[in-house]
């Protein structure tokens, strides 16, 4: 049938016959899917077709929520708008208002938030606890979750993962863990038995700064309830950003492996210098390597204004885990929401300087911090 001119201008698109067999997958870049008849509209909710609408599901989240999944060895995953949505539809899956929330008080900020302010709302009872100690006592009877990080932030505590597991398993408990600094490259929950892991695929997976996504892995009970929440929530990543984080995490590895040598070098030159005070770097944390991100406390030893100042092309940035090198300051960004008195007992203090390592060459890295140390020694 021929179509007019304004018809044909809209009708532009080429058929997608799937004959084009690109090596890389497509971005389908679509809010919906379309369907023959109503035949085939029916064979989505029989479950012969598998896509509908994009907040329902897209190949390209897919992708990521099952490329995660396989990394972490954990039956499935569901990927989502952000590390932080990660994380609600996580709990959602788990917990109801009227429940309650052990977690540790060393959380990443946005988190930190998320759980003590918005939670809140909706009936959920939260306490934050310094996971050093003996956790179990705080364990009450509507306690469902109990929430950690692997690698805490920005003080680099490493989280105890078996006895996490073990206090919920023997409570009936589910256990969550962010995985986002340890990445599945050095450490993967899953498999010493926490119910539900979780990414802001912004940070390592994605490793480029320039995509911002979440990724939730666990069994196929707790992913399907969370992607029931994803769904009626609508915190669906998008097709384009699904497609990049797939595409960083390809450079995973070799990704990691350079930033963990080279955190690894720059631990080892700072602790020699006189004028850092305290540096912030696990010790033994896997085969592998310690991770990437190395914190200083200069308090005392070095003007912290001049310091920011003195770092030449190392840039100054408040997030993490790009290819490049870069220094975040957790006391006016990421922990500014928290009170005084908890930054205070976390060691959040004026001279603390998170370094997110980069790839670039070690003697570089370490000459541009020994320099701004230079400069900026009182
Ligand atoms: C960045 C980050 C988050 C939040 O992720 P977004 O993608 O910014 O929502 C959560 N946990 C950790 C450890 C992070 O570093």
């Amino acid at each position: 049938m021929g179509q007019n001119f304004d018809t044909k201008s809209v009708q532009l698109s080429l058929n997608n016959t799937n004959k084009i067999d690109s090596k890389v997958t497509p971005i389908y870049q679509t809010s919906a899917f379309k369907f023959k008849d109503l035949e085939d509209l029916e064979s989505f909710y029989t479950g012969n077709k598998e896509y509908l609408y994009t907040r329902v599901g897209n190949p390209n989240s897919d992708e990521l929520g099952s490329a995660v999944a396989q990394l972490e060895e954990a039956p499935q995953g569901v990927a989502t708008s952000s590390g932080l949505s990660a994380i609600l539809v996580g709990i959602l899956a788990v917990v109801k208002a009227g429940d309650h929330i052990l977690a540790s008080t060393d959380l990443y900020g946005g988190t930190y938030q998320l759980l003590a302010n918005e939670l809140s709302d909706f009936g959920i009872e939260v306490s934050f606890v310094d996971f050093e100690q003996e956790i179990e006592r705080y364990i009450k009877d509507n306690t469902k979750l109990i929430y950690s990080e692997s690698v805490t932030n920005p003080l680099l505590r490493v989280e105890n993962i078996k006895e996490v597991v073990r206090i919920a398993n023997k409570h009936g408990i589910k256990s969550m863990i962010d995985n986002t600094f340890a990445t599945p490259y050095l450490c993967q929950p899953y498999t010493l038995g926490v119910d539900l892991v979780v990414h802001s695929a912004t940070k390592y997976l994605g490793g480029h700064s320039d995509v911002t996504a979440g990724v939730l892995v666990g069994n196929e009970e707790l992913i399907t309830k969370a992607k029931t929440k994803v769904v009626n929530i609508g915190t669906n990543l998008s097709p384009f950003d699904a497609w990049l984080a797939c595409r960083g995490i390809k450079t995973l590895s070799v990704r990691m492996e350079r930033h963990t040598k080279n955190a690894q070098i720059l631990a080892d030159a700072l602790r020699k210098n006189d004028a850092v005070a305290k540096v912030y770097y696990p010790k033994d944390f896997s085969s592998k390597g310690n991770g990437a991100i190395v914190s200083i406390d200069i308090t005392g030893s070095c003007n912290v204004e001049k310091f920011f100042q003195s770092l030449s092309w190392v840039k100054i940035v408040p997030t993490l885990a790009g290819v490049e090198t870069s220094v975040s300051y957790p006391l006016t960004t990421s922990h500014r929401a928290l009170p005084k008195e908890t930054q205070q007992e976390l060691g959040i203090t004026e001279g603390l300087v998170r370094i997110s390592v980069g790839i670039e060459d070690a003697d570089d890295i370490v000459a541009a911090f020994e320099n701004a140390i230079q400069h900026a020694k009182l």
